[in-house]
């Protein structure tokens, strides 16, 4: 078996080169689906692998804009259409310094399988740029959303291919690209998810992928006829969805001790409540400031720098149960889930994307504990997304507390698939149950429409 995914690898890594992330994302899958593909010859006989890891169309384009001294910028855009098997291309946006295509790449290809898990009509895509839009003003950033629009807009379209948030592209963003969509196109369509509440947003989708990790967390503490009830949590990140997992464990009884940003991060042993929270969202989602000013409002807390010299993130080195890593892809090496597991955690819920290396991840399967990988733990966000489409189709909104049960009930319907495709003997491999699940459906909708 080994041989048959060096083999793949190699003509993945031959004919993506220097996508390190791509090839990362793309291994751990097919380690997962080579033993059942063996066992399921109609699929290597359709060569669904080698199809499913082919995006359906890759997008680069060009985007300038004005910066607010006059001078012009030029940043590059993408869109990546994995796979539209199931449905139209869905994934977020992702505007960071560090994008480019091995990361979109990764990420479009977690996505359709995440996409599939969450019993919705959703294919799989991603998209951003390198633009920063830290130490923006909002109309370098507006100008920005309009330039990168300006092109993307004939590619998408509320039957084609509907892009959501991601890092760097929340609420102002949103609203600033659909803005220009609307004007270029003459339509109101729910071209884009994540919009706001007056104009075709949906109320959760905010909160859905910090709530969904969480409830992921739950549905998996419940296997082990535990609760969230006293648990001490890590959270990373401070951002979107690392906000809504501190709440949504508070509202489950337990406490957040840290997060985090790119330059550092907290630790409140008296642990993150509403009225820090409150603090973090308008620090983080108004004052755009870093966390450290987290320090001077409540000095009981510490502030400790990122080192990358260390070779290990000490977020990761603290007493806990649980884990929510939430900020970005490998933030988790092999020495941080040692650590993680020696200070007792024995529940990963992953609300950011591939947050764990390879290594890590053997560490938590090996140690058997409840290791719900981020296609699982964090599609909450997506599947929200999925209910804003259906809310802007009807063209009817539904209460908050509608959109959380149906929430609840589609991390609930994810977790289950995990354990009917992951259970071995009494462990549930949460990875090999997510990516085999996620596969059968969109491999099988590949199977129905022949070879296009
Ligand atoms: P935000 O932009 O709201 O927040 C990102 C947070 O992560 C910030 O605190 C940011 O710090 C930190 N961060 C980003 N890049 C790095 C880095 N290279 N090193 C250290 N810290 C970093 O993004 P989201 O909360 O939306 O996304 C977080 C993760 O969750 C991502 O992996 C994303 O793909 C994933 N995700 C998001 C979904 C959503 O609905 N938003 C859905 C599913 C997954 P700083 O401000 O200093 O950059």
């Amino acid at each position: 078996m080994a041989g048959a995914v060096s083999e793949f690898m190699e003509r993945i890594v031959a004919k993506n080169p220097g996508e390190i992330e791509f090839h990362q994302a793309v291994e751990e899958v097919v380690e997962s689906l080579m033993p059942f593909i063996d066992k399921h010859p109609k699929y290597r006989k359709a060569k669904i692998l080698e199809r499913i890891c082919e995006p359906e169309r890759v997008l680069m384009f060009r985007v300038p804009w004005v910066d607010d001294s006059g001078e012009v910028q030029v940043n590059r855009g993408f869109r990546i259409e994995m796979n539209s098997a199931i449905g139209p291309y869905k994934g977020g946006l992702r505007f960071h310094p560090t994008v480019y295509l091995g990361i979109l790449k990764f990420l479009a290809f977690e996505q359709v399988f995440k996409n599939s898990l969450t019993t919705l009509p959703m294919g799989g895509g991603k998209g951003g740029s390198d633009f920063d839009p830290k130490g923006k003003s909002d109309l370098e950033v507006m100008r920005f959303c309009q330039a990168f629009m300006s092109e993307l807009f004939r590619h998408i379209g509320g039957n084609t291919d509907v892009p959501a948030g991601d890092i760097g592209v929340g609420g102002r963003e949103i609203g600033f690209l659909f803005g220009q969509y609307k004007k270029l196109r003459n339509e109101f369509v729910g071209v884009l998810t994540g919009k706001g509440l007056g104009w075709g947003g949906s109320l959760i989708r905010p909160e859905a992928t910090g709530y969904g990790a969480t409830y992921f967390a739950a549905e998996m503490l419940k296997t082990r006829n535990d609760s969230f009830a006293g648990k001490t949590c890590l959270v990373s990140g401070s951002g979107n969805v690392a906000q809504y997992t501190i709440e949504k464990v508070l509202d489950l009884g337990g406490k957040c001790v840290t997060v985090s940003d790119s330059t550092g991060h907290i630790y409140d042993e008296r642990g993150i409540d509403r009225t820090k929270l409150a603090f973090i969202m308008d620090l983080k989602n108004t004052r755009r400031g870093r966390i450290k000013e987290y320090t001077d409002k409540y000095p009981e807390a510490v502030y400790t720098p990122m080192d990358p010299d260390l070779g290990y993130n000490p977020i990761w080195n603290h007493k806990a149960d649980c884990a929510f890593p939430s900020a970005t892809q490998n933030e988790i090496n092999e020495k941080d889930a040692a650590n993680l597991v020696k200070n007792g955690v024995y529940v990963v819920s992953e609300g950011a994307n591939m947050p764990s290396t390879p290594e890590a991840v053997n560490v938590f399967l090996d140690k058997k504990i409840l290791y719900g990988p981020g296609k699982a733990a964090n599609a909450g966000g997506v599947a929200t997304s999925g209910l804003e489409m259906s809310q802007n189709s009807i063209r009817l909104t539904w209460t908050r507390e509608e959109v959380d049960n149906r929430l609840r009930g589609i991390m609930k319907a994810i977790h289950d698939q995990c354990v009917e495709y992951g259970t071995d003997g009494k462990f549930v491999n949460y990875v090999k149950g997510a990516n085999i699940a996620g596969f059968v459906k969109v491999a099988d909708a590949m199977l129905d429409q022949g070879i296009v």
